[in-house]
């Protein structure tokens, strides 16, 4: 008898990093096999993660295309899909988190009549509008998810508020500190970086809100420009994600304390945010990752889908609003330095998730 197959996937960065750690625990299972395939939805970031983390795709959609509108790319990755999981027959397949890619892979599983799994689930921000499209990604994928991987307790509650019965829902932790822990610890910064830890602040941008909309962003990274002239004991790291890479360029190379960097490898990115006095981030990851390695987290958004962090210490929301921003990176840099917390749990994740998938697809073999 062919052992059945667990078939996970992934279209970006943060879907790679955060499935890494499950794809890992469920290869130490006996009786599956497990696969993972890709969209492409953001291919050179995606191709990065997977060579980050020792991962090879069965097969790639490679959907990605200059400035694709959200109808065509979801359009492309679910009649892409179509085949592989006909050929492939997977007895689950495993998506995470809120992306196009995700929420594609649910529904053409769902189309076929595959049990979903929902890594990460639960997340809410209470406002179907930020982050968009990520709140009403996820919101759909529950609704024809078999199992609920929620975080935190949090995200468990949102998920039974909408009608998910309990016993479809576990409380696992976020498999991101499961990556972040196992990479974290030997993890450096390369020298060439010439970087100096403890006067080192990490910036990342990539989110829609603030790279699609030309005058946030402007004021954003006036803010940043401002907190470099400010103080110029600190080096300033940004690593660029391709959507910000060029504005960044024009408002921040001139400063000789900011340096722009492409993006890094999951390793040296943690790296990075470990030795970081101050990380000033719009990514949701960061928000999970700052927490667990001790840093405390400038989150540059309106509104978080993450209130735990914030529950947790550490981790403030700052508006759109420059000075907001600079006010709460200033706040932040006078406080103490911050021993790790573990709002999204202390690792461990993916062996409960892998455990799980494991029995019940066991039981309906
Ligand atoms: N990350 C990375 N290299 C970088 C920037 C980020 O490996 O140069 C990792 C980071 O540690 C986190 C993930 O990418 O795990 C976050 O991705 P992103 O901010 O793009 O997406 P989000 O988490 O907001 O969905």
């Amino acid at each position: 008898m062919t052992r059945p197959l667990l078939l996970a996937l992934a279209g970006t960065r943060p879907e790679v990093i955060k499935l890494a750690p499950l794809i890992l625990a469920l290869q130490g299972l006996e009786g599956f096999r497990v696969a993972l395939g890709v969209t492409g939805q953001h291919q050179g970031l995606l191709a990065q993660a997977l060579s980050d983390c020792g991962l090879e795709a069965e097969f790639d959609l490679a959907v990605m295309e200059p400035n694709q509108a959200l109808g065509p790319l979801l359009g492309k990755i679910l009649s892409g899909l179509e085949e592989p999981l006909r050929t492939l027959a997977p007895a689950a397949v495993i998506v995470q988190g809120d992306t196009t890619s995700a929420l594609a892979g649910a529904l053409a599983a769902f189309y076929q009549g595959i049990p979903v799994a929902h890594v990460e689930a639960g997340l809410r921000s209470g406002n179907l509008a930020v982050p968009f499209p990520e709140e009403a990604n996820r919101r759909q994928i529950a609704s024809v998810a078999r199992w609920h991987f929620a975080p935190s307790p949090d995200a468990a509650e949102a998920l039974v508020r909408e009608g998910v019965p309990r016993e479809r829902i576990e409380v696992t932790g976020n498999t991101v500190i499961d990556a972040c822990l196992a990479q974290a610890a030997d993890a450096q910064i390369p020298p060439s970086l010439a970087l100096p830890p403890g006067r080192l602040v990490l910036v990342t941008l990539h989110r829609r809100e603030i790279t699609q909309a030309p005058d946030v962003l402007a004021g954003v990274l006036g803010a940043i420009a401002s907190l470099a002239r400010n103080h110029p004991e600190l080096a300033f790291a940004l690593p660029a994600h391709p959507s910000v890479a060029a504005a960044a360029e024009r408002a921040l190379g001139e400063l000789a304390n900011v340096r722009l960097l492409p993006p890094q490898p999951y390793p040296v990115f943690l790296a990075l945010l470990r030795e970081a006095c101050l990380a000033i981030s719009d990514s949701g990851g960061v928000q999970e990752e700052g927490p667990a390695l001790g840093t405390p987290v400038a989150v540059i958004r309106a509104e978080t889908e993450r209130p735990e962090a914030i529950e947790a210490g550490g981790v403030v929301l700052t508006g759109l609003d420059p000075t907001a921003i600079e006010a709460v990176a200033e706040r932040l840099l006078r406080e103490p330095a911050r021993t790790p917390s573990f709002p999204y749990g202390r690792g461990g994740a993916s062996a409960k998730i892998a455990a799980t998938l494991a029995r019940a697809i066991l039981a309906d073999a």
